[in-house]
């Protein structure tokens, strides 16, 4: 349905400086968990894209109930249960058009799986990992979205610099949620699709395989928006979303950006690309 309005172009991804960028940063502190960041990334959309309405009225409603389940669990003691997180997914699928067939979905994933029940929080970052199928479309993607507040602990409070190139989440062990090129220097930085922390990567190795393979490594966007685009590896099959926030022009929160651009999801996925578990 996008390809009648949208033309597509690809081309080869360029470092833009030729140097590796992920060990001369210093650490920077992310400013956007606060509400006021994200409240203030969608109210942005809103004004400027008002065809965005629906998407963000459930964005907006899922980040909110996200920070309730979280503050809910910064005061419990004990382990999270199947029915802890059964009635969390209750909450969240209440906002989600498609979200009593997910929350169904889960219920009987969880029910008829003993590793599941042992540990339900490891069981459900595999499946969103890739490591299991996801037996409904759509559940992985949940799955994510209901990690967030039980993950949200660990978050760090500054930029990661990590040691090697890492596209696994040094604080919780999650997979990015997408990138951003960062305002003030450009530098990739990727953030977790379960504890949001951030910490930077090189812009020319593969987030999926780790290959630094300029051949492989493509990305494409939407004619007439450039700060958004999709990076694809050849090698591996998988894609990541950036936002260049020096084509935007201000710094972004990504589960806002993740929001904006699920059509780009879908270009992906018609091009025969798997979004990123790691
Ligand atoms: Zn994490
Ligand atoms: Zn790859």
């Amino acid at each position: 349905m996008m390809r009648e309005t949208l033309s597509v172009k690809q081309s080869v991804l360029q470092n833009s400086n030729g140097k590796p960028q992920h060990a001369t940063c210093s650490n920077t502190r992310i400013p956007y968990h606060e509400v006021a960041m994200w409240q203030s990334e969608i109210a942005y959309y809103r004004t400027r894209f008002p065809e965005y309405a629906p998407v963000l009225d459930i964005a907006e409603a899922v980040l909110r109930e996200q920070d309730a389940l979280a503050e809910e669990q910064r005061s419990r003691a004990s382990p999270v249960t199947v029915p802890d997180l059964l009635a969390a997914a209750g909450r969240l699928a209440a906002i989600y058009p498609d979200g009593p067939a997910l929350a169904a979905a889960l219920r009987e994933a969880l029910t008829g799986d003993a590793a599941a029940q042992a540990d339900p929080l490891v069981w459900a970052r595999d499946l969103v990992r890739g490591r299991m199928p996801a037996a409904v479309a759509g559940l992985d993607a949940f799955m994510a979205a209901l990690l967030v507040p039980y993950y949200d602990g660990l978050r760090l409070p500054n930029i990661v610099v990590p040691d090697a190139p890492t596209a696994v989440c040094s604080a919780c062990g999650g997979p990015p949620l997408m990138a951003r090129f960062r305002q003030e220097d450009g530098a990739t930085v990727l953030g977790c699709a379960f504890c949001r922390s951030e910490w930077l990567y090189p812009r020319t190795v593969c987030p999926g395989c780790g290959v630094d393979d300029p051949a492989a490594q493509r990305f494409f966007y939407v004619e007439g928006d450039r700060g958004h685009r999709v990076n694809v590896c050849d090698r591996c099959g998988i894609y990541i979303k950036a936002a260049d926030e020096r084509v935007m022009g201000r710094a972004v929160a990504l589960p806002v950006e993740d929001v904006v651009t699920g059509h780009l999801d879908l270009l992906a996925a018609e091009a025969g690309y798997r979004r990123i578990g790691v």
